[in-house]
């Protein structure tokens, strides 16, 4: 791999090691700016760029969790468990807001909790978003609730005319990210260095992050490295990853994950209109959001984006990676089966938690599923 592509990984790497770091040293070169922390996926970020601040993905770790064990049910993603315990043992001091979408019932309730708890350290608000992107409403409501939002997390209404930068610097960080999606297809990419450099663009400032893609899709014009092991699909990863040892085994096992669903709530969203109402802009792009188990629309159906990505990439199969007690993937899972089989597509399901490695099993299934798609 290229010099370019070392930095931008070695980077990535570093801040997703350590979000807060990286937080307190760009409060440190901006005085006075916000730092706003997100929940997983959907929530808009132009808002927080608009007025001057740095968006952070607050994503957990394979911290132990016992702190949080006394405010949530055990029976919670691991996602959610985990990005408690670390704001309950104060992590997140160095935020001056938290955003929470309310794309599931775990969501909804922690982040009821953390406002009871926390709103002494840090705003605690809800961005809520409309439960059909597609309904008729679906674009005024969002409008007022983003502007609604954008008011209560910088304390007053940001001017319409920082928009059209910030909403510029959004639209570039998504062709970054789809950029380096085109670019890892062809290359040889281990699948946990896919995810933390995806992971990345959700708390390193848009600009820096676009910078240091860019420089890797420049030069990659050179022959890509041959790729040998066998193209396959992941998906169930919208708002959560499996621990990076776990993804080794992908790579372990011959398989090259070409395509999947890390954080499509943010790379799945069409661009924004730079020109005109910016809530109204933002709203109506995210009503055309990919669709995601956690938000379903009639315009697209998920079973089709999957199918696609099989096709324009010439997967051998699909890989359901679901994470344990998460409601809307499981749900989603039955009726994606039927799709995928109907079609004779092979595939098949792990469950994971975010905190816990590989197992000898976990190798195993996936070294068996690799010589099924070979003698095919
Ligand atoms: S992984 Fe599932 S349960 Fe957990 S926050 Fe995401 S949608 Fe909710």
């Amino acid at each position: 791999m290229n010099d370019a592509y070392k930095e931008l990984l070695a980077t990535c790497k570093s801040v997703i090691s350590n979000p807060m770091a990286y937080v307190a040293e760009w409060k440190s070169r901006n005085p006075g700016k916000k730092a706003v922390g997100f929940l997983p996926t959907y929530v808009p970020l132009e808002p927080i760029y608009a007025a001057g601040g740095l968006p952070v993905g607050l994503w957990g770790s394979d911290i132990p969790v016992a702190v949080a064990d006394a405010y949530i049910q055990q029976f919670t993603c691991s996602l959610v468990r985990s990005v408690t315990e670390e704001a309950f043992t104060g992590m997140y001091d160095g935020l001056d807001a938290v955003l929470f979408p309310p794309i599931c019932d775990s969501l909804k309730l922690v982040g009821s909790s953390w406002d009871l708890n926390l709103s002494g350290k840090f705003l605690v608000e809800f961005a809520n978003l409309p439960e059909r992107l597609d309904g008729a409403a679906a674009g005024t409501y969002l409008e007022a609730e983003l502007r609604r939002v954008s008011k209560r997390i910088n304390g007053e209404s940001i001017e319409d005319r920082h928009f059209p930068q910030a909403i510029a610097l959004v639209n570039r960080l998504r062709e970054s990210m789809a950029g380096f999606c085109t670019w890892r297809s062809a290359h040889p990419v281990p699948f946990a260095d896919v995810a933390a450099i995806l992971k990345a663009a959700t708390v390193l400032h848009a600009d820096e992050y676009r910078t240091l893609v860019d420089k890797v899709l420049s030069v990659a014009s050179a022959p890509a490295e041959p790729v040998h092991a066998i193209p396959i699909v992941v998906t169930g990863l919208s708002c959560q990853l499996p621990h990076p040892e776990m993804m080794r085994c992908f790579d372990e096992a011959g398989l090259s994950v070409v395509a999947d669903d890390l954080f499509l709530g943010l790379r799945g969203t069409p661009a924004v209109e730079e020109n005109g109402n910016p809530y109204a802009n933002i709203a109506k792009s995210y009503c055309k959001s990919a669709p995601m188990a956690i938000r379903h629309t009639e315009h697209a159906k998920r079973h089709e984006q999957i199918l696609e990505q099989i096709e324009r990439n010439r997967a051998k199969g699909i890989v359901f990676m679901v994470p344990k007690f998460c409601e809307p993937e499981w749900f989603d899972l039955r009726y994606l089966q039927e799709e995928i089989r109907q079609r004779r597509i092979p595939n098949i399901v792990l469950d994971f938690e975010e905190g816990l490695g590989a197992t000898g099993s976990l190798q195993t299934r996936l070294s068996a599923f690799a010589e099924t798609l070979s003698l095919r």
